[in-house]
Order: structure tokens, then C-alpha cells, then sequence
């Protein structure tokens, strides 16, 4: 079996970087993890400047190219994530300037996707807890903007979202077809159960937290838009928050010898799903 990771943080700085994470993912059976840059403040880039930015894109290159050096497939995202607009009104930037120093944010990571820097946008979404009404309408405004620059450059965008189940799937459906997107390349990461199973019914691709997949998960979704995701977070500072890449070789092994899956669906979820959804090469 070949395993892949679609949604896991690498932070060089704190934890064990890419080098690591894809030489021990790759000795499990890894194939391919997906990437996804953390906001600057984790690198200790702390201004809020472009510069800061310009410095997490060079950051995610170098950490992309360790992982193909390990003989693994991968791709690369950036974005503006919902807890950094929080965090920017909490140091006192907000409204039009931060709306405007964001807006430079993606300008840098559409010329990193057009200069092949990065393969995708993410991530990007609305807040999954309680903040203040502006701040997630500003989240909003900011992934409404990247989705219109992901669809002219037909690029994949990982999307961090509230899990509202039926309501989430239907904005982001609703999104999908006012703003004429394809639909294959707009993945809900970290979806509940809930949220994946409106996601499936809505015909919309997402990312399956190793940590909740189980027989009652599975019942309810579709696996051709299933992927598995560990969420590893990459900081020794906080053990625990989410689960490590090689979780999900043990768990699909698991769940492949209670009878909850066979292997051809696990084969979909792991390699099929990634190469269609992420504009992957297949193994
Ligand atoms: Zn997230
Ligand atoms: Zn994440």
C-alpha cells in the first residue's frame, strides 16, 4: 500500500522539519504529503511585512525540496490562515490596512503559483471558533479573493473552515458555482464527519483527519472525494494538538484488518483522490 499525508505543517525551526518528517514517512510507506505553510509569527518572522511573507515562501521551497530529495512526491501551499487575521486585530492592525497589506499577501502567492514556488492556496477560510463578526467576514472576503485567483490559475486551494455540516458544504457548493470554479480543486480540510458527508452529497473533495476516521466516519461519505490528512502541526511546544503522518499508515492497516475498508477504496482515498485533486503526478 502506498500511504500520502494531504495536510501537514512543516516547522524547520521548532520541530523536525521536512527532511525528517518525509525520510520516516517515506520508510512507512509514504508516497506523498501535501505541505502547508504555517503563518509567518510560527517561523519567528514576526513584522507584518510582505517581507515576512516573501520569507515563508522561500522557507516552504527549501522544505519542498527536502522531501523530494527522500524520493517522495509533494505539494506545496500558502495562504492567509483565519487565526492570522486575528491575530493582526489583536496587535491593532486591522480593517483597511490589514485588508490592504493582505491583499499584497496574495499578489506574492500568485506570482509564487505562477513561478512554480508553490503548487497551491491554502490555508484560507473562515474561523472555526468564536471571533468578532468583522474578522470572519474579512476570513471571508480574503477566500473569496483567492479562490478567483486559484481559478485562473487552475491551481488547488486547502480551505480551513467552521464545521457546520450542511450549511458549510452548501457555502462553499454555493461559492463553487456562483464564482465558476471547479469544483475538483476545492478541498474542505479537516472535515467532520458531518461536513463530509454534506461535502460528498455537494460533490465537493476533502481532507479526513486521521485522528476522526473510524467505521461510523466512513459510513456516511463518499470516498472518491475522501483524502486523509494528520494535521501535524511540527512544534514539540505543543504535543499532542494534532496527530503525526505516519498515524495514518497504522490506522488504514487497521481499518483494512477489522473490515472497514478494503484495499482498492484505500488505494482511492490515498493515491487516486491526491493525484486528481492536487494536480499530482501518479506514483
Ligand atoms: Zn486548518
Ligand atoms: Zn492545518
Amino acid at each position: 500500500m502506498l500511504y500520502s499525508d494531504a495536510h501537514l505543517h512543516v516547522n524547520p525551526v521548532v520541530g523536525l522539519g521536512a527532511e525528517k518528517i518525509a525520510r520516516k514517512f517515506k520508510r512507512e510507506g509514504g508516497w506523498f504529503i501535501a505541505i502547508v505553510a504555517l503563518p509567518p509569527y510560527y517561523y519567528g518572522f514576526n513584522d507584518l511585512s510582505i517581507e515576512s511573507y516573501k520569507r515563508v515562501s522561500e522557507l516552504l521551497a527549501r522544505e519542498a525540496s527536502r522531501v523530494r530529495e527522500q524520493g517522495l512526491e509533494v505539494a506545496s501551499f500558502m495562504g492567509i490562515h483565519p487565526a492570522e487575521i486575528d491575530e493582526y486585530y489583536k496587535r491593532g492592525v486591522k480593517g483597511e490596512k490589514l485588508y490592504s497589506l493582505l491583499s499584497g499577501v496574495l499578489k506574492l502567492i500568485e506570482e509564487n503559483l505562477k513561478g512554480g514556488v508553490i503548487d497551491g492556496i491554502g490555508e484560507v477560510g473562515r474561523q472555526h471558533y468564536t471571533t468578532s463578526p468583522e474578522r470572519f467576514v474579512l476570513s471571508e472576503i480574503i477566500m473569496r479573493e483567492a479562490l478567483v485567483l486559484a481559478k485562473s490559475l487552475g491551481a488547488p486551494v486547502q480551505l480551513h473552515l467552521e464545521q457546520g455540516g450542511f450549511a458549510t458544504a452548501l457555502s462553499i457548493r454555493s461559492l463553487v458555482d456562483t464564482l465558476g470554479l471547479n469544483a475538483k480543486h476545492i478541498i474542505l480540510h479537516h472535515a467532520s464527519s458531518d461536513t463530509a458527508l454534506w461535502a460528498s452529497n455537494y460533490g465537493l473533495p476533502f481532507t479526513a483527519p486521521v485522528k476522526r476516521l473510524d467505521e461510523e466516519y466512513l459510513k456516511g461519505i463518499r470516498v472518491e472525494y475522501c483524502m486523509l490528512e494528520s494535521d501535524f502541526l511540527d512544534d514539540p511546544r505543543r504535543p499532542g494538538v494534532s496527530a503525526y503522518p505516519w498515524d495514518i499508515p497504522v490506522l488504514v492497516r487497521e481499518l483494512i484488518t477489522r473490515g472497514a475498508i478494503n484495499e482498492e477504496i484505500a488505494y482511492k482515498v490515498l493515491v487516486d483522490n491526491v493525484v486528481k485533486y492536487m494536480n499530482i503526478k501518479p506514483p
